[in-house]
């Protein structure tokens, strides 16, 4: 659905449309190319900003949301985080948390990128990218990755759609982008690496078989029976294939490759020969797990 301008800036200051006089009375310009706006505050559609030049500006939906949920992170200084899972999987680590920010931070430069929001929680940065048109892609994602912080995604567009579908209303918005987590997602987070990291030691290596008789590559005994062989002579032993199982697996790492970010796509080169697996040593990947979630304090915890 097209979002409709809602905001306008006066004086300065953005302001919704219901706060403002219908006409050009609203004394606004667009946040995004600083052209008159014209209150439209008819009985029939839903009340919105137009360019006074009849021109719409394509950036200024885009401009103003930016600015909007900035205002209110800003003036609300908190924010629940979206559960944090172990690596490619369903398993919880942390469950949705509540955090208060110490400080907040606007588009200042950090390094080779300049994030929406920088935020400290006891003292600790997050980072937080507010999407709307533009969301982070892999290239960002491992920019991020270099420069040692957490940091989440919130899709204000699809946010921003849910609150307008029924009958927008400003207090839902401010409500969902603090408390709901369906629309935020971690690009990357520190707590979720370090355990990565331990229990990525107690891998050991499994042969890849790049076999003529089966199309794809795959990896015997899958310690989570990940597929089963249905005839042949591996008849009932299980098996994971190394594309749709190995790769996003938790439990595996995968060696022999080399890869690197180029626009954004990864590219491999190479057969890849082995995966070093740890799904054998659950009780083990428990025991790191449970480490790490043994804390009294869950907000400076989460992010680092
Ligand atoms: S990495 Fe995962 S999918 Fe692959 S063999 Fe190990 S447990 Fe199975
Ligand atoms: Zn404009």
């Amino acid at each position: 659905m097209d979002i409709k301008l809602p905001f306008g800036l006066q004086d300065g200051k953005l302001v919704d449309i219901s706060s403002v006089d219908s006409g050009l009375g609203c004394n606004c310009v667009c946040p995004s190319c600083g052209q008159r706006l014209v209150a439209k505050k008819g009985d029939f559609n839903q009340h919105h900003f137009a360019h006074h030049d009849r021109v719409e500006c394509e950036g200024a939906v885009e401009t103003a949301l930016h600015i909007y949920a900035k205002n209110i992170l800003e003036k609300h200084k908190r924010i629940v985080l979206p559960p944090v899972y172990l690596n490619n999987s369903d398993r919880l680590i942390f469950p949705p948390t509540e955090v208060a920010f110490d400080k907040v931070v606007l588009e200042k430069r950090l390094n080779n990128i300049i994030p929406d929001i920088i935020v400290f929680i006891r003292g600790k940065p997050l980072l937080i990218e507010i999407a709307v048109t533009h969301f982070v892609d892999k290239f960002k994602e491992s920019k991020i990755l270099a420069l040692g912080y957490s940091a989440i995604e919130i899709n204000v567009k699809s946010l921003f759609n849910t609150a307008y579908h029924k009958v927008f209303g400003y207090r839902d918005f401010e409500k969902l982008l603090i408390e709901e987590t369906n629309f935020k997602r971690w690009v990357n987070n520190l707590k979720q690496n370090l355990i990565s990291e331990q229990i990525k030691k107690l891998v050991t290596s499994k042969k890849v078989i790049h076999s003529g008789l089966y199309k794809y590559p795959t990896v015997d005994n899958c310690p989570i029976d990940k597929r089963i062989w249905k005839s042949g002579h591996k008849k009932g032993q299980s098996y994971a294939s190394l594309d749709d199982d190995c790769w996003n697996c938790p439990f595996g790492e995968i060696i022999r490759k080399q890869k690197y970010f180029n626009n954004g796509m990864m590219v491999i080169e190479g057969k890849i020969r082995e995966v070093y697996c740890c799904a054998h040593r659950q009780e083990e990947i428990d025991d790191i797990i449970t480490k790490f979630k043994r804390t009294k304090d869950l907000q400076a915890t989460i992010i680092t």
